[in-house]
């Protein structure tokens, strides 16, 4: 059981944003993916969770599969996009509700959870995420490492097979990010399987299971992160020296 795309593209108005991608990301693993700005990262995990709909290829998540391009009903949607979750850079919260209530709204109003059963899942939740104190807080009194942490809360809560990180920490300085690493680093640690897209190389060395190294949308390289690290491709070198 994996996530899978194949023989992705996706153009935006004749721009070519992913040019026949073609990854993996095995399940209880954390997939790294990594390039520079511009190099469709974005775009890739958008696709797998269908907020972009590619062009041609294949989606196949478990046992859900689509050929592109497809006409997707609600349903069919709703299907893949539960298998997934996506915490992004700016965090997305509603900032008009309160920090459980922000973790509960999915698995209440889309999984059919309960309230109390939402309630009881959202606070071992927060835990986790060393939020415990916060559950009534609203996410304007929060600093942005524990914005995204709840952010992280909410995205488990409606317990999907995987979770796309989408550049969770750029927006944070080096302590914020830290804590927020570290609450990602754990959930590798117990073998969740996620995607994530990231400049922060420390947390790729210590965390990722494997490397995709995307540019200008197309795959440089994919492999194990330790020869990721190690290769001797110049642009590869390149990109280390910059960002590490
Ligand atoms: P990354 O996340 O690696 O920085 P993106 O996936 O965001 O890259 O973008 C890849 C390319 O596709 C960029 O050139 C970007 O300008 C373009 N692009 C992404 N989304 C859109 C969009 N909605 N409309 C037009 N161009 C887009
Ligand atoms: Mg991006």
């Amino acid at each position: 059981m994996t996530l899978t795309l194949s023989h992705i593209k996706k153009t935006f108005n004749g721009f070519t944003a992913l040019d026949d991608v073609t990854l993996t990301a095995p399940q209880n693993q954390t997939t790294v993916i990594l390039g520079p700005s511009g190099s469709g990262k974005s775009t890739l995990l958008r696709c797998a969770n269908l907020l972009e709909k590619p062009d041609s290829g294949t989606l196949t998540i478990d046992e859900e599969s689509i050929g592109f391009p497809a006409r997707l009903s609600a349903g069919q949607i709703r299907k893949i996009r539960a298998l997934s979750s996506m915490v992004f850079q700016s965090f997305n919260l509603f900032p008009n509700l309160s920090v459980i209530d922000n973790i509960t709204l999915g698995p209440v109003r889309v999984n059919g959870q309960s309230k109390q059963e939402a309630q009881d899942a959202a606070k071992s939740l927060l835990d986790k995420v060393g939020l415990a104190d916060k559950a009534d807080a609203y996410p304007l009194q929060l600093s942005g490492g524990q914005q995204q942490r709840v952010a992280i809360a909410r995205a488990l809560a409606m317990n999907p097979r995987y979770l796309l990180f989408d550049e969770p920490t750029s927006a944070l300085d080096p302590e914020l990010e830290h804590e927020v690493t570290k609450v990602m680093a754990a959930l590798s640690a117990e073998d969740a399987s996620l995607v994530v897209v990231t400049h922060n190389l420390r947390f790729a060395r210590k965390t990722a299971d494997k490397i995709v190294f995307l540019e200008h949308g197309n795959i440089r390289f994919d492999g194990p992160a330790d020869a990721f690290f190690d290769s001797d491709d110049p642009r590869i070198r390149q990109f280390l020296s910059i960002y590490d």
